[in-house]
C-alpha cells in the first residue's frame, strides 16, 4: 500500500494524530509573523518558550535572515524582529500564540518595509481623532497552476452577474476556504466583522474593524497571514493581486472606511465627513503613491474607471456611488453621520501605509 504523502487530505489526517499529542505545560510555541522585503508577502519562524505570553511585550526580540527576504544584504543580514500584537494559534491550538512583528535593521532603525513604525507616530499624534477603520479584504482563489480555483482548465466560467454573494455549486467556488478562514480568525482574536462572495468567480472577501487606530493593520496582516495559512491546508493559493484575470472580470480591492470622533457624531457628521472629502480630493496623487505597493503600478491595472472602479487619474466623490474614489454610504447621508468609504486601495497595499494617509490628510 503506498503512503499518500502528497494529498492534503491525507496528510491533514496523520498530522492530527500528531497535534493531538498532549504537550508539555512549560513548552509552548509562538509563531513570529512579518512582512518581507516585497512590502505584500508574509514569513514566519517558531520558537518554544516556557511561559505562555500573554501581550507581545512577553515575547523576546528575535531575528532572521534577512538576506532571504529581500531584506538585508548577506554580509550583514540580521534583522530583528519585535512583536506588536498577539493572537491565539488556531492551527496548533492551546496556549500556542501568533505574535505580529515589527522589522528593524541590525542598528535598530525601522527597516524600510516596516510602515507599522511611522503609523504608529501619526496615530499617536492624531489620538484625540479616535481614528477608526474597518477594511474590506477582497481576494481570488487559484489552483496550484496559477489559474482561479474550479475554472474550467481550457476556456473560461460563465460571464459575471451570478457570483457575487451566491450560494451553489458552479457559483461559490471555494467556500470552504472562506469558512475555514473566517472560524480560525474568530477563535485568533482577530477582528473581522463580515465575509461575501465577491463579482468574479473563486473571488472572495472578508472585512476587518472597525479598529482603532494603528490596530486595524494588525488586525488585517493577521487575517490575510490566517488566510494563506488555511488555504494552505487546503492546497489553495491566495492571491491579492489587483486585477489577477484580465478582461471583463473584476478586480481586487481593500476599501478603507474611515470615521473621526466627529465624524461619528450626530451634531458634527456629515460636516467633517464632508470637510475630510476636500481635504483628501487635494491629495489624489499623494495617496495612489502608497495604495499599493509598487507605487500606484498595481492599482493602474484595476482603478480603469469600469468594474465598479475610479479612474486612477482622476479624483471624485459621491453619495452611494461605487464608480468613485470616495464613496459616502446612502445610511451614512441619511443618518447625517458615519464614515466615508475610501475604494482606491489596492487588496495587496499595506494596510499601514493607508490608514497613516488618511489622517495624515485630513486629521493633521
Ligand atoms: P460595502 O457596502 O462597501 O461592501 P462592507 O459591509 O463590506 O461594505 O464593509 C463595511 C466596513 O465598514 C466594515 O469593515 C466595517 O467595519 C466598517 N465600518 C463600519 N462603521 C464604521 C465606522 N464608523 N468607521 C470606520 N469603519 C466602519
Ligand atoms: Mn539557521
Ligand atoms: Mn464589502
Ligand atoms: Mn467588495
Ligand atoms: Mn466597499
Amino acid at each position: 500500500m503506498a503512503l499518500a504523502t502528497n494529498s492534503p487530505a491525507d496528510s491533514k489526517t496523520l498530522l492530527a494524530k500528531y497535534y493531538n499529542l498532549p504537550q508539555p505545560e512549560d513548552k509552548i510555541q509562538v509563531m513570529y509573523v512579518w512582512i518581507d522585503g516585497t512590502g505584500e508577502n508574509l514569513r514566519c519562524k517558531t520558537m518554544t518558550v516556557d511561559r505562555e505570553p500573554l501581550r507581545p511585550e512577553d515575547c523576546r526580540l528575535w531575528n532572521f535572515d534577512g538576506s532571504s527576504t529581500g531584506q538585508a544584504e548577506g554580509s550583514n543580514s540580521d534583522v530583528y524582529l519585535k512583536p506588536r500584537a498577539i493572537f491565539s494559534d488556531p492551527f496548533r491550538g492551546g496556549k500556542n500564540k501568533l505574535v505580529l512583528c515589527e522589522t528593524f535593521t541590525y542598528d535598530m532603525k525601522p527597516h524600510a518595509t516596516n510602515h507599522r513604525f511611522q503609523c504608529t507616530e501619526v496615530m499617536e499624534k492624531a489620538k484625540e481623532h479616535e481614528p477608526w477603520f474597518g477594511i474590506e479584504q477582497e481576494y481570488t482563489l487559484f489552483d496550484t497552476d496559477g489559474y482561479p480555483l474550479q475554472w474550467p482548465k481550457n476556456g473560461f466560467p460563465a460571464p459575471q452577474g451570478p457570483y457575487y454573494c451566491s450560494v451553489g455549486a458552479g457559483k461559490a467556488l471555494g467556500r470552504d476556504v472562506l469558512e475555514a478562514h473566517y472560524r480560525a480568525c474568530l477563535y485568533a482574536g482577530v477582528e473581522i466583522c463580515g465575509t461575501n462572495a465577491e463579482v468574479m468567480p473563486s473571488q472572495w472577501e472578508f472585512q476587518i474593524g472597525p479598529c482603532e487606530g494603528v490596530s486595524a493593520g494588525d488586525h488585517l496582516w493577521m487575517a490575510r497571514f490566517l488566510l494563506h495559512r488555511v488555504a494552505e491546508d487546503f492546497g489553495v493559493v491566495v492571491s491579492f493581486d489587483p486585477k489577477p484575470m484580465p478582461g471583463d472580470w473584476n478586480g481586487s480591492g481593500a476599501h478603507t472606511n474611515f470615521s473621526t470622533k466627529a465624524m461619528r457624531r450626530p451634531d458634527t457628521g456629515l460636516k467633517a465627513i464632508e470637510d475630510a472629502v476636500e481635504k483628501l480630493s487635494r491629495k489624489h496623487a499623494e495617496h495612489i503613491l502608497v495604495y499599493d505597493p509598487k507605487q500606484g503600478m498595481d492599482n493602474r491595472r484595476r482603478l480603469t474607471g469600469l468594474h465598479e472602479t475610479s479612474s486612477i487619474h482622476g479624483f471624485s466623490s459621491g453619495v452611494a456611488n461605487r464608480g468613485s474614489s470616495i464613496r459616502i454610504p446612502r445610511q451614512v447621508a441619511e443618518d447625517g453621520f458615519g464614515y466615508l468609504e475610501d475604494r482606491r486601495p489596492s487588496a495587496n497595499c499595506d494596510p499601514y501605509q493607508v490608514i497613516r494617509m488618511l489622517v495624515q490628510t485630513t486629521c493633521l
